[in-house]
């Protein structure tokens, strides 16, 4: 058997065991230290806006900060876009507030602009003005931000965005995670770069980063003992973790140029296959990193389905993937309020994730062509 060709594997650049080294030379094995502070800075730099980030156990659990730094209470209504990730939601759940969740349009896949004014006048009309909102840039392709803020201010709404598979993607320049109150990475293995695990809150403010901090370590007061006077987490990433990441930060733009050189090949691949559109920027506007590479399959025109597709894959140890089952059809999130029509849905049965991950060899995609075509012909 082939060795098998994941959607997306850990790409490490080389120094990261340096960093690593590094810490466990200065004995800094802990939740702080050198290389904490030093992967805050290399994001920092590398987002620019100014913004400010926090580096954290996780991408969830900067989502779950994100949303008690917006003030989100118990039985408020945090609307979040449906096609994404469980973990885009989930922490909604965390605070007891509900989720309302909003179609996506065509253009991008993401959140879709006239549903979202539409769930915010809905929830209006019924006194409960959402608390906030969770955008997200799926797969690297960014969200149409600028309608998207515009509806924010209108409606002085905080504006989130999970920006966990977008890092290195931008719109109309601007780096995405810097245009909403609050941005939310991630470093999962599976990420355009990873520390195993972790991920980061970007703030607009200092302030707000050491509102992070302070929370993300147990709440502690400004005292000689443990002292409390809020409820603290446990969120803050290891210095083991951050080495790693500082190490994938010096590989940061080689990721996106092989990932955006991977959804190249594919187009190039289906070019002349009808039927079969491969995910790409719909104007000069949206910069993607192209996290992965996706398709949408029309049976009635290929003869074959999506899941046709990844049988066909599979078969020759190639891992694909369905494009994420959106929230409101989740059984864990049935009894949700739900505002759009049926694209994310449709997506959903017709599209699918083909390998995409930075270390892809010339071998490799030359396995996923011939795979492909046995079943396109
Ligand atoms: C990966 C991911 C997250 C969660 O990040 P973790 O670091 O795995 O907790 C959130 N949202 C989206 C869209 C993701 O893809």
């Amino acid at each position: 058997m082939n060795n098998k060709i994941w959607l997306s594997s850990p790409h490490m650049g080389g120094t990261e065991q340096k960093y690593v080294q590094e810490a466990f030379d200065t004995n800094w094995v802990a939740p702080l230290g050198p290389n904490v502070n030093g992967f805050e800075k290399d994001l920092e730099n590398y987002i620019k806006e100014e913004s400010k980030v926090a580096c954290l156990a996780s991408g969830t659990a900067a989502i779950h900060l994100a949303l008690i730094l917006s003030g989100v209470k118990l039985n408020e209504e945090v609307i979040c876009q449906s096609m994404t990730f469980s973990a885009s939601a989930n922490p909604i759940t965390y605070l007891g507030a509900k989720p309302i969740f909003v179609d996506s349009e065509l253009d991008t896949w993401n959140i879709c602009p006239i549903h979202l004014e539409d769930a915010i006048k809905g929830s209006i009309e019924k006194g409960k003005k959402p608390k906030a909102m969770i955008v997200v840039h799926l797969y690297g392709m960014p969200a149409k931000m600028d309608a998207i803020v515009a509806i924010a201010k209108k409606y002085e709404i905080i504006l989130i965005e999970d920006a966990a598979e977008a890092l290195g993607a931008t719109y109309r320049g601007k780096n995405c995670g810097t245009f909403g109150d609050f941005g939310i990475l991630s470093f999962n293995g599976n990420k355009i770069i990873t520390t195993s695990g972790g991920g980061a809150l970007v703030c607009k403010t200092d302030a707000m980063k050491q509102k992070a901090i302070f929370l993300a370590t147990q709440a502690r007061d400004n005292a000689p003992h443990y002292q409390h006077s809020e409820i603290g987490y446990n969120y803050r990433m290891s210095n083991i973790v951050a080495g790693i990441g500082r190490g994938q930060m010096e590989v940061l733009d080689q990721h996106v140029a092989l990932r955006r050189k991977n959804n190249q090949f594919y187009r190039n691949l289906f070019k002349d296959v009808k039927g079969v559109t491969v995910f790409a920027e719909p104007t000069a506007d949206f910069y993607s990193n192209h996290w992965l590479s996706c398709v949408v399959i029309d049976a009635e025109i290929t003869g074959f389905t999506r899941e046709d597709l990844r049988l066909q894959l599979e078969k020759e140890n190639i891992e694909a993937r369905p494009l994420w089952k959106p929230m409101h059809l989740q059984p864990v999130f049935k009894n949700c309020e739900y505002y759009g029509a049926k694209e994310a849905e449709t997506l959903f049965e017709k599209g699918l994730c083909l390998p995409s991950g930075s270390n892809l060899t010339d071998e490799d995609r030359s396995r996923i062509a011939e795979a492909i075509m046995k079943l396109v012909k």
